[in-house]
């Protein structure tokens, strides 16, 4: 059953040098070490004040550590040398997750290993020109004449090289190596989809996904959820603000189950990185209490939801998803019916075809009649299910993944396919597990 173009044999993948596995020294000195990376603007200040310094110096390293992306305090050229070493003397370290590996596919995704701390390893993905999944919110460059219009307030997005070769002062270093490499036409993408973990495994055990196979190993720090997104953005060359990206919360674990560290993630990011939650959807397999939580957040700290409905209803999202016997189709509806939506923002379901199991013509009415009953503005990406080792479903036949798009949008739902990106590489939806085999 599984995919004949998708290689099994790990020697196959193409691995290339993260290019820093060999920077690590291990710490010998007594002294703890503490990571600057996952504190925001106010516990920087506090920690400058802690060592006799003014606020506006908390500032500082916030902008180093969160838009220069400093890799190393001795790199926060802003702050004098004696106060450099004294941040260091008391064991603060930038501390960023580390990308130690790189997986690319032919298609251009990257996957990545990275650690965060001891021998455990998350998995991010870049997507460069996304995989559809950002069609029809409003996020992605052909939608803008439809109902879907550019977020206001989104800025300008120049792509030609000489727009691009304006000043470079302020960018990261590697953002200014990255343009060079635009400007000889090395830099190919105009947006691109960073797809970002929020757990090491899953507990929720959807039989049809990888990561459920590992368990749930650990939940992650707000710190490490954002230094994923900013190691890629460093890596890409990304000017935050100019450059066109979108972060999905749809790599490994259920970021509901794991709410105050998502969310603090996502107050890093916006706050101090500078990315808008518009262009983040964070999605969840439908743990009722985090998505009430969730509609409690401020629309300005709040990324677009997306559920995982999976299923036409409650019997057969049973069978796939033992969640849905805790929380049913409805409740969870209930629950995302509390989230003050903003203006022609829409909740997306997921929906994974599963030859035989999800994809029958009479699954698409039922998904259509359950989208228009629950009186929400909705958006269904559809999601040919990718194979997985050990998992014994079978792909969609050929021809059933478009009958059910047109099923759904003859019926009047605005209904996306999403593209498999780095299937070779294990990095498409619900292949990411690969961790612990490091
Ligand atoms: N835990 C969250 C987010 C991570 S999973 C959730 O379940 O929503 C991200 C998406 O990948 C989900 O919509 C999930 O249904 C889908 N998925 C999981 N395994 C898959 C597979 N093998 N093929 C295709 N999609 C899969
Ligand atoms: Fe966890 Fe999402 Fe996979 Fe379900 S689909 S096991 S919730 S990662």
């Amino acid at each position: 059953m599984l995919n004949k173009a998708m290689s099994n044999d790990p020697s196959q993948l193409v691995q290339l040098d993260a290019g820093n596995a060999a920077a690590e020294s291990p710490a010998h000195s007594v002294v703890e070490k503490k990571a600057l990376f996952g504190l925001d603007a106010e516990q920087l200040k506090e920690l400058m004040a802690g060592l006799g310094e003014p606020a506006w110096r908390g500032r500082q390293l916030a902008q180093a550590v969160y838009h220069q992306r400093v890799a190393d305090v001795e790199a926060i050229t802003t702050l004098a040398k004696s106060l450099r070493r004294r941040l260091a003397e008391a064991g603060w370290e930038v501390g960023r997750a580390r990308i130690a590996q790189v997986f690319r596919s032919i298609d251009g995704t990257e996957r990545y290993l990275v650690e965060c701390g001891g021998a455990l390893t998350v998995e991010t993905v870049w997507m460069p020109e996304g995989d559809g999944g950002e069609a029809g919110d409003g996020s992605d460059s052909g939608n803008l004449q439809g109902r879907d219009a550019e977020p206001l307030g989104a800025p300008p997005f120049p792509r030609s090289s000489a727009e691009r070769m304006g000043s470079h002062k302020s960018q990261p270093e590697s953002a200014r190596n990255a343009i060079a490499v635009a400007e000889k036409g090395g830099q190919n993408w105009s947006r691109a989809t960073i797809c970002v973990s929020s757990q090491v495994g899953c507990a929720v055990n959807c039989q049809f996904c990888l990561t459920a196979k590992l368990g749930l190993q650990r939940n992650l720090t707000a710190g490490e959820i954002a230094g994923q997104v900013v190691s890629v953005l460093d890596r890409q060359g990304v000017e935050v603000g100019r450059d066109r990206v979108n972060l999905v919360f749809m790599g490994m674990g259920e970021p509901f189950l794991n709410y105050s560290s998502f969310m603090g993630a996502v107050r890093l990011l916006v706050s101090e990185v500078g990315l808008s939650p518009q262009r983040m959807t964070v999605s969840t397999s439908g743990i009722v209490p985090g998505i009430e939580r969730f509609a409690e957040e401020p629309a300005e700290m709040r990324p677009k939801l997306a559920i995982s409905l999976n299923a036409p209803n409650d019997e057969v999202r049973e069978q796939i998803m033992p969640i849905n016997r805790k929380w049913n189709i409805e409740a969870v509806m209930d629950a995302v019916r509390q989230v003050k939506l903003r203006p022609r923002e829409r909740v997306t379901f997921e929906y994974v075809l599963l030859g035989g199991v999800t994809d029958r013509p009479e699954h698409a009415h039922q998904v259509a009649r359950l989208a228009r009953r629950t009186g929400l503005p909705v958006k269904v990406n559809l999601i040919a299910w990718n194979p997985g080792p050990g998992i014994l479903y079978a792909m969609p036949a050929a021809g059933s993944v478009e009958a059910f798009r047109a099923t759904l949008a003859g019926e009047g739902i605005a209904t996306y396919v999403r593209r498999p990106r780095g299937r070779d590489i294990f990095a498409a939806c619900g292949q990411l597990k690969r961790t612990v085999e490091r």
